[in-house]
């Protein structure tokens, strides 16, 4: 596979990351991760948006990016994925200086790294559904951010792992607020509820798209925290992602969801999402 590194495309062996990136020194960096259906990427606008907004905030030196859509073209073309199903993922870091907590001077170039895998989605979660458990939500208060700061993320994933459940979802202060790498969403009255973009969640790609099948196909929405005993008798749950895309949820806890498959409002939205993807 060949990867994009500081503006040349190149083998990963050719890719030298400085031991003093502060990527790898302080986690001072930010990512994305997109996807590519029969070789067009989905909704690249918004991700690179989002990094916008994670640069501005993060005080870097350059916030806009666009030239990662144009990279993401490249590396499908290079790696012979042209026209394939595939997964971006991409990083920038403040870049490279001696180890002081303080920014480094503003001409110290930031490092941007990408790749692109072949990718499908795990057809048996979309179709069975998952279990998922739930965990305190012991991140910082800046979840809008992308960073590449995850300790409390991976540290829930795996949790997860090893009851043998797929995802982990955040509780902060008794309300539900995203997965470790998902947001969640659950059916309550017939209405899709979430958690409100803020703060305490990332506001995904797939959610925002999700939200808007749900407007145009009539189906109400209400954007509120909800709390872990009205999640777990939700009459249907599901996760939103752009590896995921939507994966019902069929136990929380080791609790069904309702009658612990994926209901008929999930199903709807899984239809309507392929075609948002597919039928390009
Ligand atoms: N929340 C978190 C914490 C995530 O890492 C992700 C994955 N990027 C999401 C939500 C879902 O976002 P998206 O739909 O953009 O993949």
């Amino acid at each position: 596979m060949l990867y994009y590194f500081n503006g040349e495309i190149m083998p990963a062996e050719a890719c030298f990351l400085s031991p003093e990136d502060r990527g790898f020194l302080f986690a001072d960096g930010l990512y994305e991760v997109a996807r590519a259906y029969d070789g067009l990427w989905f909704r690249m606008d918004n991700h690179l948006k989002r990094l916008s907004h994670g640069a501005v905030f993060m005080r870097f030196a350059r916030t806009e990016f666009p030239e990662f859509a144009g990279v993401a073209d490249s590396l499908l073309k290079v790696n012979g994925l042209t026209g394939q199903n595939a997964i971006l993922y991409l990083e920038v870091t403040r870049g490279s200086a001696p180890r002081t907590h303080g920014f480094p001077p503003p001409t110290t170039p930031l490092t941007c790294m990408a790749w692109v895998k072949p990718f499908a989605s795990k057809q048996h979660h979309a179709r069975d559904g998952v279990p998922i458990i739930t965990t305190p939500d012991i991140r910082w208060a800046r979840c809008d951010v992308k960073t590449i700061g995850l300790t409390a993320n991976v540290l829930a994933h795996q949790q997860a792992i090893d009851v043998g459940a797929v995802e982990a979802v955040f509780v902060r202060d008794g309300f539900v607020t995203e997965g470790s790498h998902t947001n969640v969403m659950a059916v309550m009255d017939g209405m899709v509820v979430t958690h409100p973009a803020s703060h305490l969640i990332l506001e995904g790609i797939t959610r925002t798209a999700v939200l808007e099948l749900c407007a145009q196909s009539g189906i109400p929405t209400r954007m509120s925290p909800m709390t872990l005993p009205e999640f777990q008798q939700s009459q249907e749950a599901f996760l939103t992602g752009t590896t995921g895309e939507i994966t019902p949820i069929t136990s929380i806890n080791g609790v069904p969801v309702a009658s612990g498959t994926p209901g008929p409002v999930t199903r709807r939205l899984q239809n309507i999402f392929r075609l948002l993807t597919c039928g390009r």
